[in-house]
């Protein structure tokens, strides 16, 4: 199984840079299923191409474990295709061997990983089931030029007709970090197969390498589906995932920025941020979860207290995320500093293993942005599933909005805000989740304290009456 990639890019060599393997070297790397060898046909200034090779270890692979074959019948590991088409397998050997340039990193040329340039992408052989016109439906969209050329059965029993194996070319004008994703995703969709087990990681696989094609992408159905291998409920999890991260993709920073002008004034941000971590610090967690995280100014302020050992921000949007790994330079920090800080994404709005386990979890300004119908599905993620010790809360209390002189009369203090509420209101909401669900509750008011109307912010912190967590 060989899949080429070439440059017309001057200097074209450079794509050793962007691959991180010298053009003049073969490499070897010993994988699980096999293995893997880089080499470069042509390397000139004009023109560079790389290659990987495959080499699947088909006796290795009839001893593994059920479900490594894409058919399921007697004669299967004698007949196997696995170790001469591009499938699962191709996407694992270039997650190991191309992982830098994958996630687009190049020290080298930092520009360079950053800039579209001409790439012609060769696969020998390409299954593809769904044929010629699926392949077409599933790159031209990404702005592929594709060609394809079908193979025979076998020429000796030619009645046999057509084959579901293609040789295919791509090109495009592109980073190469986006044609290694859309290989890394699509080869397994049109091969609608794979050789390993998939559950909620592989969503978060999905949404991390789709994050910034795949909410638009015509066949998106099709995708998710063949991706998660036709399981009914990880397809509609990640479906709806897709869809409620492009609505925060289009609108957050503006979202963040009227926010802040709103309460700027009184820095009520800061003063906010700091009261969290004064309860978060008395209630003695030391394993955090920040959930709804955003541009991460929660986790910065956690990281520079030593008591939280373990510090975790989880927000929907790979924006957000991407601005708080920048602005805490997750990748330059101190070893020690970077182990104690995770950050992923995921949505509030489902059950996730990940959050299970911790001593506390903050959701700071957050639940104003769910839709109300989901905040039920939201009460239960956090204090059924997750189940931390303890949780802080916080919300606007709408009462106060009356005092910010540049908010007009009637109006949330954020445009993507679906409610806002009364301190009435919210300490209703409160002491019922705390009865429903093993918790005591008590309210804080952050920000300056009027007699009429109360504080901006309202905090809720509840503490869990000596129950596990558990998922369900
Ligand atoms: N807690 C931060 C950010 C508040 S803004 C702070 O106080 O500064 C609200 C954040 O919630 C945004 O980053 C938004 O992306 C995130 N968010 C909205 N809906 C979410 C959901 N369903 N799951 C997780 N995060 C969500």
């Amino acid at each position: 199984m060989l899949l080429t990639i070439s440059t017309t890019y001057p200097p074209a060599t450079d794509l050793g840079y962007l691959l991180h393997k010298h053009p003049s070297r073969i490499q070897s790397f010993k994988l699980a299923f096999g293995q893997a060898h880089v080499y470069y046909p042509e390397a000139h200034a004009e023109r560079c191409t790389a290659a990987l090779l495959l080499d699947v270890d088909s006796v290795g692979l009839t001893r593994r474990p059920h479900g490594q074959f894409s058919e399921n019948f007697a004669l299967a590991q004698y007949v196997s295709d696995r170790p001469y088409v591009a499938s699962s397998f191709l996407s694992v050997a270039i997650a190991r061997v191309f992982s830098s340039a994958l996630s687009g990193k190049c020290k080298e040329h930092p520009d360079l990983a950053e800039t579209a340039i001409p790439l012609r992408a060769k696969l020998s052989i390409l299954p593809c089931r769904g044929g010629e016109e699926l392949l077409r439906r599933l790159f031209e969209p990404l702005g592929y030029i594709v060609e394809a050329e079908r193979h025979a059965l076998d020429a000796q029993f030619s009645d046999w007709g057509e084959s579901r194996y293609f040789t295919v070319t791509l090109e495009n004008t592109c980073r190469l970090s986006e044609l290694l994703t859309h290989l890394y995703i699509l080869m397994p969709v049109l091969d609608d197969e794979k050789h390993y087990w998939v559950d909620d990681a592989e969503i978060e696989k999905l949404s991390r390498r789709g994050n910034d094609w795949l909410a638009a992408h015509p066949e998106q159905e099709s995708i998710v589906r063949r991706y998660l291998k036709h399981q009914q409920g990880l397809t509609r999890k990640a479906l709806a995932q897709l869809r409620e991260e492009d609505v925060q993709q289009t609108d957050e920073p503006i979202q963040q920025e009227a926010e802040a002008q709103v309460e700027e004034r009184m820095g009520l941000n800061d003063v906010r941020l700091a009261a969290v971590t004064e309860v978060l610090k008395q209630c003695g967690a030391k394993r955090v979860l920040d959930l709804g995280c955003g541009e991460g100014k929660l986790l910065r302020r956690l990281l520079a207290e030593d008591q939280f050992e373990e510090i975790v921000g989880m927000d929907v949007s790979h924006r957000a995320l991407k601005i708080a790994r920048e602005r805490l330079r997750h990748d330059r920090l101190p070893e020690k500093q970077k182990k104690r800080l995770r950050l992923f994404q995921g949505s509030l709005g489902y059950r996730d293993k990940r959050l299970v386990g911790y001593d506390a979890a903050v959701v700071v300004e957050v639940i104003e942005h769910l839709d109300l119908p989901r905040l039920s599905a939201f009460e239960r993620v956090l204090f059924e599933s997750a189940c931390p010790r303890t949780v802080l809360l916080t919300t606007p209390n709408i009462e106060y909005n009356v005092k910010f002189e540049n908010l007009q009369a009637g109006r949330f203090r954020h445009k993507d805000h679906r409610f806002e509420w009364t301190r009435d209101e919210f300490q209703s909401w409160a002491t019922s989740i705390s009865n429903r669900f093993g918790y005591t509750v008590m309210f804080h008011s952050i920000g300056p304290e009027h007699e009429d109307v109360g504080s901006p912010t309202q905090m809720a912190v509840f503490v869990r009456e000596g129950r596990e967590g558990k998922i369900t």
